[in-house]
């Protein structure tokens, strides 16, 4: 390729003529006829198929016990909540993340406190995290940012140490293993999203793993209104065989037989997920790492990860351009982009709770570098060679 050809956003030829996005599903025929079969079945919600998904998820990750739940987001709120998250308490996270991963703490009537990212792999700095810890703190939740694992090593060690309950949001990690070992059997927690863009989708849905007994009986309580059919949880006189007793406060987190069962239609496909997504990371990889205006993530060599999102990192001090016309010139090119993310605390309604800019420096100048690029099984080497050379011609032309 000739150096120095004009990007589309300055009236050149873009690098093709559809828009690609930077994420999609993959549903095929098994999906389909998974769904159907409950449909057609007598529980659209609270049967088998559940019990399935969550013997499923403890088969994949070797975890104890599974609770799946409407969605990631809930799955955050009962793991905040069975850890015991209260009035006052601390709950440490990244800014790095959605939302969610700190909002868990706020349904909970904790406080979130940010602890800065290491700026070459992005995930939650274990250093920082105990330069975080108080008396106060309950909670660590640690965000398998792009699905790359968090060093669990050095926080399951801290989180143990200081008498911590750690939570591992897993949204992006599925079928990733640290050090040899699937996560969702390592923290005290692992939450999971289904959502449409990431890797296994059930429409929406999320999970919690764990090997806790004492953990796995307040989650299904938080699921499920903190209603109870166990003798043994109950506390008064079982009246007659319809009794049930509330002994809690809980919600309806609950998820439908028919998004369990496309979670499991779709779990059959995760190897082939997998090593789809890791083909496209290595082609990005490579021809990025060539380019002296991109950073390349860092990948630990303890993460055998499963790749949820590929972030393109800019050096703005390499180019001419800022990550603002950066996303624009690409998406001239009709590669569609995205940002994850926003550093949490910066959002309005953490402003009015008190948190200001510059708390977490490394999550900052990493946000105004990034852009997520197309990551999802079905992209073709077609589409992958497009976003490669609308990000390479874009450089060349915008080089410093
Ligand atoms: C998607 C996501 C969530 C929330 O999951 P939902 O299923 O959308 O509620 C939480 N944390 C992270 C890191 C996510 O990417």
């Amino acid at each position: 390729m000739s150096e120095k050809i004009k990007p589309a956003i300055e009236g050149g030829t873009p690098v093709r003529d559809t828009k690609l996005y930077y994420g999609h599903q993959y549903i095929d025929d098994a999906d389909v006829a998974a769904v159907e079969k409950v449909l057609r079945s007598d529980f659209l919600t609270c049967g088998p198929e559940i019990d399935k998904l969550e013997k499923r998820l403890c088969d994949l990750t070797g975890a104890k016990h599974a609770v799946v739940c409407a969605n990631g987001t809930a799955a955050l709120h009962i793991a905040a909540m069975a850890a015991g998250i209260g009035e006052g308490d601390e709950l440490i996270t990244t800014p790095i993340t959605f939302a969610a991963s700190a909002n868990c703490a706020l349904y909970c009537g904790g406080k979130p406190v940010f602890a800065d990212i290491n700026p070459e792999t992005y995930n939650i700095d274990p250093a920082k995290v105990e330069e975080k810890i108080t008396s106060r703190t309950k909670a660590v939740v640690a965000v398998d940012f792009t699905g790359q694992a968090v060093e669990l090593d050095r926080l399951t060690k801290l989180c143990k140490e200081k008498g911590i309950v750690l939570i591992e949001d897993g949204a992006h990690s599925i079928g990733t293993k640290y050090n040899g070992v699937p996560v969702g059997s390592i923290a005290d927690m692992t939450t999971f999203s289904f959502h449409p863009v990431k890797t296994v989708t059930g429409g929406e849905g999320g999970a919690v793993l764990t090997n806790s007994d004492e953990y796995y009986e307040k989650l299904k309580l938080a699921r499920s209104h903190g209603i109870t059919r166990d003798a043994k949880l109950m506390e008064h006189e079982i009246d007659g065989p319809w009794y049930y007793e509330m002994v809690d406060l809980g919600y309806n987190y609950r998820m439908t037989d028919i998004q369990a069962a496309l979670i499991s239609s779709q779990l059959d496909k995760l190897e082939l997920f997998k090593a789809r997504r890791s083909e496209i990371v290595k082609r990005y990889n490579k021809a990025f790492a060539k380019i002296p205006q991109i950073f390349v993530q860092k990948e630990i060599p303890e993460s055998d990860t499963t790749r949820h999102l590929y972030i393109l990192r800019i050096k703005p001090e390499t180019l001419t351009i800022d990550r603002k016309r950066f996303f624009e010139a690409l998406g001239a090119e009709n590669i569609c982009g995205n940002v994850h993310y926003i550093p949490v605390y910066t959002f309005p309604h953490y402003e009015r709770l008190g948190y200001k800019k510059g708390l977490c420096p490394n999550a900052e100048k990493l946000y105004n570098e990034i852009i997520s690029l197309p990551l999802y099984y079905s992209l073709t080497d077609k589409d992958v060679d497009d976003v490669i050379a609308a990000v390479t011609k874009i450089c060349a032309y915008y080089a410093k």
